[in-house]
């Protein structure tokens, strides 16, 4: 344990006379994981903040992709300001007070709480009056201004979830409040808490589906497929451990059976725990829940069982990166009857766009090419919102496109549908010429 270095750059006479103290702390050898988990580090800076008796009006926190955090604790008595570098298990932390608050008991609970081995701190006096002039100004509009605000008494907490690639990002205010993290073999599983759009599913990451939008995507990956085909039966559903697909697939009364692959069980547990209106169906009694790789298992599935096989991966990282192979293809496309369809969680023109160009390439190339369709909808918390279905069907007779609207509609009335319907069915086919041309550019 290395020894705390301290430089004080002050003398006794001149500390009387300063406005504010400062400490400016190293925390080295700290956990990485801990300083890469924005929530416990807005917890712990709160925490450090009150031990220290401060009266806490906001804090501001964001992590970023793929790692590191920043963030800032508003206080009556100024602030706490941190940033991290989990990949050097470092943090630089900024403990700035005035009054008479002592902000090493704030860095004695952050020594702690990032486990850190090795640390340096300097403080220094700020504002130091022997070199400051009071000016006089009329303080009665601010003192109103002062006088309008009262202190909520509760913070406000801006804690910030980014699901980005290198070029772009999409952020979400979160609550902070964590109701489920657990790392698995395969993945980070969490639930957290979004002001706008509820509950949600984060793997790693990434966003996987949300309390208030998880239909745009969940009605668009099932319904669309089985008033195409027209007889569904025998479904296979690779991933979508949040139910919500397989919710959507077993309102169809004509469906038989629904076999749902997903890999890993802690997103079926923490789903049905926390987001029970999307993890619905798991009790109906036409389901078989298998955990386990959606890969394998569309190896050894039986050739021509299958009258629609939906793929609801994750994105094309980790456990997922399989999903998007031409041999995992093949296999489906063996698994599938004569007249099956095939539905794939297809990433989006504006994000991930070779994922998305290279697996048309594959369904194009399995189904032939007047056999693969690509369907767009909408989902506001997916990077760029824009993003798409990508389609199979092994009968050249059947036409992906064509619905019997009456009949949609009555469903559509019937089962309260948000986001599908007869008309977004055809208008979800109609591509914007660039997506057709990055699809044609080969
Ligand atoms: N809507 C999400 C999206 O667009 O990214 C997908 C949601 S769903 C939760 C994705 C699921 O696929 C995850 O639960 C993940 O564990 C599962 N998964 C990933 N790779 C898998 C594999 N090889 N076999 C089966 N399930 C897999």
């Amino acid at each position: 344990m290395e020894k705390r270095t301290f430089a004080l750059l002050n003398d006794k006479k001149r500390t009387m006379g300063a406005l504010g103290n400062h400490i400016l702390v190293e925390f080295m050898r700290c956990d990485p994981h801990v300083l890469n988990d924005v929530s416990s580090i807005e917890r712990d800076m709160v925490e450090a903040a009150r031990k220290a008796g401060a009266t806490v009006i906001n804090s501001t926190f964001h992590h970023f992709s793929p790692y590191g955090v920043s963030g800032v604790v508003v206080i009556e008595e100024s602030h706490l300001a941190i940033h991290t570098w989990p990949e050097y298990g470092y943090a630089a932390v900024d403990l700035f007070t005035c009054g008479e608050m002592d902000a090493w008991i704030s860095f004695d609970f952050l020594k702690e709480a990032f486990r850190s081995d090795s640390y340096s701190a300097i403080e220094m006096k700020r504002g130091s009056k022997n070199l400051l002039k009071r000016i006089d100004f009329d303080i009665s509009s601010s003192r109103q201004k002062a006088d309008e605000w009262v202190n909520p008494g509760m913070y406000t907490r801006n804690v910030w979830f980014t699901d980005k690639d290198e070029f772009q990002a999409l952020s979400l205010r979160y609550t902070g409040e964590v109701y489920h993290d657990v790392t698995t073999a395969y993945q980070r599983v969490r639930i957290l808490e979004s002001p706008k759009y509820g509950k949600f599913l984060a793997l790693d990451d990434m966003v996987m589906t949300t309390e208030n939008d998880e239909f745009h995507y969940h009605e668009m990956i099932s319904h669309p497929a089985i008033f195409a085909h027209g007889n569904v039966k025998n479904v296979l559903v690779i991933g979508g451990g949040d139910g919500g697909t397989v919710r959507e697939v077993l309102r169809h009364s004509g469906i038989e059976k629904v076999t749902m692959v997903e890999i890993d069980g802690e997103v079926i547990k923490a789903c049905k725990q926390h987001l029970p209106d999307i993890a619905a169906a798991f009790d109906d009694p036409r389901l078989e829940l298998i955990v386990g790789d959606g890969i394998s298992f569309a190896e050894q599935a039986t050739h021509s069982s299958y009258d629609l096989i939906i793929v609801d991966g994750s994105d094309p990282v980790g456990p997922a990166e399989g999903l998007f192979s031409v041999g995992f293809y093949n296999n489906c496309y063996k698994a599938l009857k004569p007249d099956g369809i095939l539905v794939a969680q297809g990433e989006s023109p504006k994000f991930n766009e070779a994922a998305f160009t290279d697996l048309h390439d594959t369904i194009e190339g399995l189904f032939g090419k007047g056999n693969a369709y690509v369907s767009l909808f909408y989902v506001p918390t997916y990077p760029t919102g824009m993003w798409s279905f990508q389609v199979g069907t092994k009968a050249s007779a059947t036409d992906f496109g064509h619905i019997d609207a009456a009949e949609v509609e009555a469903f559509v009335q019937a089962k309260g549908l948000k986001y599908y319907n007869s008309s977004i069915h055809t208008a979800s086919l109609a591509l914007p010429n660039f997506v057709r041309q990055l699809l044609q550019r080969k």
